[in-house]
């Protein structure tokens, strides 16, 4: 068969997945592979659950698709009245789009439109975090801080400027507290936002615990109030991306409810479809919605997908699985667990500095030196060996080399799904053990 197919990686042939089956992939050859990462934080029920399957199969019978031009469905009515129902205070508007860039690219229209609308045209310019990941889209990559994802397209097309993440590993100085520290990087956004002016500013966009790029890594508490101070006493927008740490992934169903912030915008995807849909969504302040309603009437956007049909019936049934089997406390209970292994296994180890995160979402930073925190030389490739390695003994994991202001650091991400069992969890950290210390062998 000629494989005309491509993917990110044009070297190669990928093995083929056929099945699933709860924490596990199996490819066309029968191996077995323990879904330590879902993906990228997607499978969070796991691979072919039950529910979700005849949930989609009914739908299917119903309705697949009626364009958001001429319909609404019920799923979407249903999906949205149950977000607004547990997002933090004041959100109650919902816009589905297919994922998480789209996500994010809706949050940046909509925050452009909004200014637009209630008369204060000057404000364009979009302030994130240099440790940070939003999409591939021109505008969420705008905003993402990652310069390896961005060089190649620049100059791109919404302002943006970037401070430092909130990073305590790497950051915090020797004798600052933790909460003393949260507020000094906090503070970067006061100072960017005056020498930015602060009528030109619309949105600060910040993940609450940050993924890819840096192996979850969550604010310090504390933080997150104080930018939403500084947002607010400028009039600027706190738009907070969930695309990975949402839906439960770090024990709540939004993350920013643990930081106890309500921002004017979330968004989400990954977990919402748990990947048996193509699905993500805005949520938004009624304020936002009710300026544009007020004004121009609509929202200048749109996606022939948006709101589809199957998509919200499967977070639908993705939402009753979760609610309905009290997966949210497991995430929390299974998470102490597994990080629990990890500072076991690696709490010692010479060449593991951070082991951290929230719920099932957890990162373990891996470097040269445990005592200055050097990273790997980056020609070592040291997280593609150590992914290289997992892949092979049948463990998927999510290693990365973060961008850490112009370091290059290595990190592996978990987020498996809220469903793993004790006795994965230890085959988890035992094959990603394995897959270090072959790492460090090579
Ligand atoms: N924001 C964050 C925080 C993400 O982690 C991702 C995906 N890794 C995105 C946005 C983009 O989502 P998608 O790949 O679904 O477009």
């Amino acid at each position: 068969m000629a494989n005309h197919i491509f993917g990110r990686s044009t070297k190669g042939q990928l093995p083929t997945a056929v099945s699933g089956d709860g924490c596990y992939l199996i490819d066309a050859a029968g191996k077995r592979y323990l879904d330590g990462s879902g993906g990228a934080a997607v499978s969070c029920l796991g691979h072919s659950n039950a529910h979700v399957r005849a949930a989609l199969h009914d739908q299917l019978d119903r309705l697949a698709f009626a364009h958001t031009g001429f319909f609404t469905s019920d799923p979407a009515e249903v999906l949205a009245d149950r977000l607004v129902a547990e997002a933090p205070e004041g959100i109650d508007r919902v816009y589905l789009v297919s994922g998480g860039s789209e996500a994010v690219e809706a949050a940046i229209k909509l925050a452009r439109q909004y200014f637009m609308e209630i008369g204060q045209p000057l404000r364009h310019r979009v302030i994130a975090r240099r440790q940070s990941y939003h999409g591939n889209t021109l505008g969420a990559l705008a905003a993402g801080g990652n310069e390896w994802r961005r060089t190649q397209f620049a100059p791109l097309l919404v302002e943006t400027s970037h401070i430092a993440p909130c990073y305590e590993y790497r950051d915090r100085r020797d004798n600052e507290a933790t909460e003393a520290y949260g507020q000094r990087v906090a503070d970067e956004l006061e100072t960017e936002i005056q020498r930015l002016g602060p009528e030109s500013v619309m949105a600060f966009v910040a993940e609450p615990v940050v993924g890819a790029t840096a192996g979850a890594v969550p604010a310090v508490p504390g933080y997150l109030k104080r930018v939403r101070e500084i947002c607010d006493r400028h009039g600027i927008l706190l738009i907070l991306d969930e695309v990975m740490c949402g839906m439960g992934r770090t024990g709540h169903l939004f993350a920013c409810l643990e930081d106890d912030v309500s921002p004017d915008m979330i968004t989400i995807a990954k977990g919402l479809g748990a990947g048996y849909q193509p699905i993500g969504a805005l949520l938004v302040q009624g304020a936002i919605y009710d300026a544009i309603a007020a004004g121009s009437g609509f929202f200048q956007h749109g996606h022939t997908y948006m709101g589809h049909a199957m998509a919200a019936a499967a977070a639908n049934a993705v939402l009753d699985e979760i609610k309905g089997r009290d997966l949210l406390a497991r995430v929390r209970t299974q998470g102490e667990k597994l990080d629990a292994a990890l500072r076991v296994e690696f709490g010692q180890h010479p060449h593991v500095g951070d082991i951290r995160g929230r719920g099932l979402f957890r990162g373990v930073e891996l470097v040269e030196n445990r005592e200055t925190k050097a990273p790997f030389d980056p020609a070592r490739k040291f997280n593609a060996r150590i992914k290289a390695n997992a892949f092979e003994a049948g463990l998927i994991c999510y290693p990365m080399g973060g961008t850490i202001d112009g370091q290059r650091g290595d990190h592996v991400l978990l987020a498996p799904p809220f469903i793993i069992e004790d006795n994965q969890i230890d085959e988890l950290v035992t094959k990603l053990s394995g897959a270090i210390k072959g790492a460090l062998a090579a």
